[in-house]
């Protein structure tokens, strides 16, 4: 079990890692969001424990961002005794739980096991985007509970969509995700995958949220709007 440590007090982080460590865990640790990010693109973790006040920015929102963005491991906020404004944000931006500041490293570790323990901690697998749900494994798409049959191409269009939910997906990424160096592109391939897509979003009653920037890409927004 790998777990990050993202905590900029260093003496504080390595209390948490060693002490990680003598209860079985692997770890590493991160003293900003900038140096989560670099560990989080070389390794996978199984779960991190994550400060709320970093140098270079706030760890509630970071998670949330990450959150959105793609698969990120179950996390288990840090947050000052008696700031429970903090775990409210904090679980609603997608934390799993929280320990209380100062840490009982037994305690943090009995918490990581139980989120572990939770079916499907170790991959995580299912984005989520308004009333869409999509295991990124089996490829399974539903729509308010219904089973959305796409094609692969479809389904690969609608990952990297849910992956990078609020945010404009250029073209060139889509044609360099949807297809092989040496697969012919026509002009319009795109926009008709897109388009089939759509409409099999419309007849699932999804909210109509597949928007074309037009000259630049396509943008799936999280909310019904
Ligand atoms: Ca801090």
């Amino acid at each position: 079990m790998r777990i990050l440590v993202i905590e900029d007090n260093q003496r504080l982080a390595q209390l948490v890692a060693d002490g990680l460590q003598r209860r079985g865990f692997s770890c590493d640790i991160a003293l900003s969001l900038r140096d989560a990010d670099n560990s989080m693109a070389t390794a996978s973790y199984d779960a991190i424990v994550l400060d709320l006040g970093l140098p270079d920015g706030n760890g509630i929102d970071w998670l949330g961002a990450r959150r959105r963005q793609r698969e990120i491991p179950p996390a288990i906020i840090q947050t000052a005794r008696g700031a429970l404004e903090d775990r409210i944000t904090g679980l609603d931006a997608g934390a799993d739980d929280y320990v209380v500041k100062p840490v009982s490293v037994d305690e943090l570790a009995a918490r990581i096991r139980a989120l572990l323990r939770r079916p499907g901690a170790r991959a995580q697998t299912v984005l989520e985007a308004a009333t869409l749900r999509f295991d990124t494994a089996t490829r399974i798409l539903q729509c308010g509970g219904k089973q959305v049959d796409l094609s692969r191409r479809e389904a690969d269009l609608l990952e990297l969509l849910m992956r990078r939910a609020g945010a404009v997906v250029h073209r060139e990424a889509i044609e360099q995700a949807l297809y092989n160096f040496n697969e012919p592109v026509t002009p319009n391939a795109v926009e008709a995958i897109v388009s089939r897509l759509r409409s099999k979003l419309d007849d699932a009653g999804a909210p109509r949220n597949l928007h074309t920037v037009r000259g630049i890409g396509y943008m799936l927004r999280d909310n019904g709007a």
